[in-house]
């Protein structure tokens, strides 16, 4: 043994000795290592014979030494492998990162660019697919928050036509009254000594019509303007509508004669109770019978009829004149709306939106029955008073 070590070994296995030597070193042979028991190491070996004794020389090649400078650099080579896979496994949780952050992210862009998009005036701009998105409730939101947007802009300039649209009719009808107001009393101031008495009735007749007109329109639009900017709160309180009813038929009777209509009230019960704004029934109600007598001929017939149905009081007012298209009957209640505009020295087109702003406050809807050369009804129903 070469070294004396106490850690080592004094004997090792010969086979790989003798194999060794046999096959004269040619082959690649480990052999035990008496350096540390239990290793094998690459060795040299050469048989020699002294006295008569046989041996081996057994040089084991990797030395302590050897082992120690190749440990550490197996060390350095190792450490240098972990600082380098560090780096690597850095780099690629980077990358990973921030490709996870640009996934995530990616619904949000979307949604920023579209509220961009929307900012800048392209009302039209959406979240496509929202239920598709990771923030779906915050998608839907934006896309019924813009719904409502566009819904509440569109009204505004929907009301916006309307109130211009008022304007322009409300200048047209009040001018031309006036224009004739104006011709009449200039008339009169010029040609006062020409005209015979009669001429000078009928001007101061026509003039006084004219301002019967203008003040009915004054008022109409007044009451509709009040009813529209819901300045008109309905004092509900139990009446007799039968007793209103005949009042009604009294006041429009003589311009029933006048026109020979027959205006009759059709009230099987004897005294029908309501509960609802008398003065507002009252102005739908003279409203609609206004109407019937207006669009009905010379021997024509107009009916109020009260008849409890339920827990309500069912009101119908019915003529036997002009009747109005089907196609016409749903815009009848809409303001300055017309059927025939030659009807227009008539009326202004007010009195059944009047009549439906009224039907309005009182939570309940007026129907329209007509046909064309027939007649007409108009049905609303008020909540019966028990007493
Ligand atoms: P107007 O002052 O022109 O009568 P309304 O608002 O009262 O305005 O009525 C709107 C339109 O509905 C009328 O111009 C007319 O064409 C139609 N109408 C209303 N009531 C009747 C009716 N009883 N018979 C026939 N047409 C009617």
């Amino acid at each position: 043994m070469i070294d004396g070590d106490k850690s080592s070994t004094k004997s090792v296995s010969l086979t790989p000795i003798e194999f060794f030597i046999k096959n004269k070193g040619e082959r690649f042979v480990l052999g035990d290592d008496p350096r540390n028991i239990g290793e094998q190491k690459i060795f040299s070996a050469a048989p020699y014979s002294v006295d008569g004794r046989e041996g081996y020389v057994y040089i084991v090649l990797a030395g302590k030494k050897f082992q120690e400078v190749s440990d550490n650099l197996l060390n350095q080579y190792f450490t240098k492998l972990g600082i380098g896979a560090t780096l690597l496994t850095m780099l690629f949780s980077l990358v990973i990162g921030l490709l996870a952050i640009w996934f995530l992210t990616k619904n949000l862009r979307l949604i920023t660019k579209t509220v961009r998009k929307f900012h800048d005036g392209d009302l039209q701009a959406r979240i496509a697919n929202p239920e598709n998105s990771d923030i779906e409730v915050f998608a839907n939101s934006f896309n019924e928050m813009a719904d409502s947007i566009v819904g509440n802009m569109d009204k505004m300039q929907s009301v916006d036509l309307l109130r211009r649209e008022l304007i322009a009719n409300v200048s047209h009808d009040l001018r031309t009254p006036l224009a004739i107001l104006k011709g009449y009393i200039e008339t009169l101031q010029i040609k006062n000594d020409t005209l015979s008495e009669e001429q000078k009735q009928e001007y101061l007749q026509i003039t006084h019509d004219n301002v019967d007109k203008l003040s009915n329109l004054i008022n109409q639009l007044f009451e509709y303007s009040k009813l529209e900017a819901e300045q008109v709160t309905p004092v509900k309180e139990p009446f007799s509508i039968t007793e209103l009813s005949h009042d009604l038929i009294a006041k429009f009777r003589v311009i029933a004669e006048q026109k020979q209509i027959n205006l009759q009230l059709d009230n099987p019960e004897e005294n029908c109770m309501v509960f609802a704004d008398v003065s507002l029934v009252e102005r739908a109600l003279q409203n609609l019978i206004e109407n019937a007598l207006k669009y009905t001929q010379a021997n024509g017939k107009v009916t109020l009829s009260l008849q409890k149905k339920g827990k309500n009081v069912e009101i119908n007012i019915t003529d036997t004149g002009t009747g109005i298209p089907v196609n016409e009957q749903p815009f009848i209640f809409d303001r300055y709306k017309q059927v025939d505009k030659s009807a227009k020295k008539q009326g202004y087109g007010l009195g059944l939106a009047i009549v439906k702003k009224i039907m309005d406050l009182h939570d309940t809807t007026i129907t329209v029955l007509s046909r064309p050369k027939e007649g007409s009804s108009f049905i609303f129903h008020l909540p019966a008073y028990q007493v």
